[in-house]
């Protein structure tokens, strides 16, 4: 079973909201040095459904990235997990892509690697949150997808999916190659033991630049996107807070009737 998972590197999701700045000018976030990188969550999950699969029926596992400044400690750790391979698109040429960009140079990578069973990713990237770049994958390279899956096993030639839905899950049965999206219901995900971690740190990852994966310029990075934002901002919260009063309690719950019907809740 060959295995693709594509990782995200991302600024830390729990980091607090008030660590992170826009410039309307630009509408681009002001570069954040007090937050640190992590995988997005939901890739750690992707990375655990192709562990749990190698664990069952062996396998090989190649991991992706794709950015600038990745850092080796964070984008290693699936490597330390029990993942066989890791290679880095990483280039200048990458920043300022959009969910379809990414999509593209993800895809040109998967097909260089060439022999793919499954291909994991997250069900959406902790910082962007679009969604997108699995769906992509997969209808560039022409393969079934399922989404948002809680729990994956291959079986001879097909893979069978637990996918979550807004009342449960549903269980899909398809072909392989596929693309499984992965959601947080997975479950836990494994720690690295100090074997693991020592092992990754003599693994060095393999860097493919634009031309190694065959991609046009004009499809990656920022040339190659498809959305355009027109603002980006912070949302303002604004709050009040207004006592209601009377002469007894009777009063009391009177004018707070009268206030709610005022202002349309009741
Ligand atoms: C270096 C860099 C510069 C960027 N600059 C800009 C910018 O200037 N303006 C702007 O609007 N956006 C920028 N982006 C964000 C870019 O738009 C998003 O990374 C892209 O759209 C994918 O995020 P998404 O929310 O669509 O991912 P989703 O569709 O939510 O991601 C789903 C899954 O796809 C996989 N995936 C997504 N991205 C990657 C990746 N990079 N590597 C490996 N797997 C991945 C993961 O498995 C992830 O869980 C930049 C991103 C990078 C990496």
């Amino acid at each position: 079973m060959n295995m693709i998972v594509c990782i995200k590197q991302v600024l830390d999701p729990e980091a607090p909201l008030s660590s992170f700045k826009i410039d309307p000018a630009t509408n681009t976030m002001v570069p954040v040095t007090s937050v640190p990188f992590v995988i997005s969550p939901f890739d750690e999950q992707a990375v655990e459904a192709a562990l749990k699969i190698k664990d069952a029926k062996g396998g090989k596992i190649t991991v992706i990235s794709l950015g600038v400044n990745l850092l080796r400690d964070v984008v290693k750790k699936p490597l330390s997990l029990g993942a066989d391979e890791l290679i880095l698109l990483e280039d200048p040429a990458f920043i300022g892509g959009d969910s379809w960009s990414t999509a593209y140079a993800l895809a040109a990578a998967i097909k260089k690697v060439g022999q793919f069973d499954l291909i994991f990713c997250g069900r959406q990237a902790a910082d962007s949150d679009s969604g997108q770049v699995g769906a992509c994958i997969a209808e560039i390279l022409g393969i079934p997808q399922v989404s948002v899956a809680k729990k994956v096993e291959a079986i001879d030639g097909k893979v069978k999916v637990d996918k979550v839905t807004t009342d449960g899950y549903e269980v899909v049965e398809v072909p392989t190659p596929a693309l499984i999206t992965v959601s947080n219901e997975l479950g836990e995900v494994r720690f690295a033991t100090f074997k693991g971690t020592m092992a990754s740190k003599k693994k060095e990852p393999i860097i493919w630049k634009p031309a190694d994966i065959g991609a046009e310029p004009a499809k990656i990075g920022a040339a190659g996107r498809r959305i355009k934002t027109r603002k980006l901002f912070q949302p303002v919260r604004d709050s009040k807070c207004e006592i209601i009063g009377g002469e007894t309690d009777e009063d009391k719950a009177a004018n707070l009737a009268k206030k709610l019907v005022e202002v349309k809740l009741i």
